[in-house]
């Protein structure tokens, strides 16, 4: 056997041990369900893979299971926003420290002076990057960010879930409200319904926990693409990024989730949770029964399971 078919057998079997050691958390949470669409997702579903560029994407579990990326998405529009800005123009919207408050929280953008969202991981921040994306037209900048998520995942038939996009934007009042005040404070200008429309659509970009993984690979080598390595953006966004993810991805649990598992990662409500372990592996997980704070689980456990086993903490 060679080095790289032991190495594939040591992830199955790990794998394996892994998620028949975490699944029974799903018991313990709750399938988010302010966006109707999702309280459909199966709580007992549990998917993981990693991805380390030399073999194939392995994995465990439902790993041909859909899901949206919802918050997971907003690494990814941060990128493409500062491809398409740069920093100046980011970072004049939008803040580059955590907040500790949840991640749809309102209160900050009224206390804060300028009113400008703390980070791009809140919705507020996620709102105030989408309306940055370059494009004549919601579709004009949705497909933008579909041929950018494409490229990440080496996945090109990668599209968005519109049943599940209508549903959060039949339901978005409370990002409505972060929307419209963003713009009053000059933090976003133009048509708020269709900064909604572009945001929702973002969100309910569909992956397996295989494109997630290919992603989370990309990022922990500097933004190369998965497969045939080339660059996608400059080593400094992909820095950039994975510093907002070690700082705020897992929402206001990131605190804790630096010191139990150390690898840069971003949940979504979805039950999703991507991870990039600099120069050694991507990771994408699928388990949608959530914590309080709306963070996956088994999720967590799983990557705090990875990160013991392989030393993949980068503290
Ligand atoms: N689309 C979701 C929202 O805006 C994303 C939130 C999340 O995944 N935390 O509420």
């Amino acid at each position: 056997m060679s080095e790289d078919q032991q190495l594939l057998c040591k992830y199955e079997e790990d794998l394996r041990k892994m998620v028949s050691e975490t699944k029974e958390l799903t018991k313990f949470g709750q399938v988010a369900d302010y966006i109707p669409a999702l309280a459909e997702a199966d709580p007992d579903d549990v998917a993981v893979a990693i991805y380390d560029g030399r073999n194939t994407c392995f994995s465990e579990g439902n790993d041909e299971q859909l899901f949206t990326l919802q918050s997971i998405s907003k690494v990814l529009t941060l990128a493409l926003a500062l491809i398409d800005h740069g920093e100046e123009t980011v970072f004049a919207k939008v803040g580059m420290e955590p907040t500790g408050d949840p991640f749809n929280s309102i209160s900050k953008l009224e206390t804060q002076v300028p009113s400008k969202p703390l980070n791009p991981m809140i919705n507020a921040g996620a709102l105030a990057v989408t309306a940055l994306i370059k494009g004549g037209s919601v579709d004009e900048k949705l497909t933008r960010i579909l041929e950018f998520v494409r490229l990440l995942s080496g996945n090109s038939a990668l599209t968005y879930n519109d049943k599940v996009a209508r549903s959060e934007w039949e339901s978005a009042d409370l990002n409505r409200s972060l929307a419209y005040f963003l713009r009053q404070h000059g933090i976003i200008e133009g048509d708020v319904e269709k900064l909604l429309e572009l945001y929702t659509k973002q969100c309910a970009i569909e992956v397996t926990c295989r494109d997630l993984a290919k992603i989370g690979y990309s990022l922990a080598y500097d933004g190369i693409h998965p497969d045939t390595k080339e660059p996608i953006m400059e080593r400094d966004i992909a820095r950039l990024v994975k510093t907002f993810m070690v700082t705020c991805g897992m929402y206001n649990a990131s605190g804790e989730f630096a010191i139990r598992v150390g690898i840069p990662a971003k949940s979504g409500v979805s039950g999703g949770i991507i991870g990039a372990v600099p120069y050694r592996l991507g990771i994408g997980i699928y388990s949608p029964s959530l914590d309080d704070k709306g963070n996956s689980l088994v999720g967590m456990k799983l990557l705090e399971k990875l990160s013991k086993k392989y030393q993949l903490s980068i503290f």
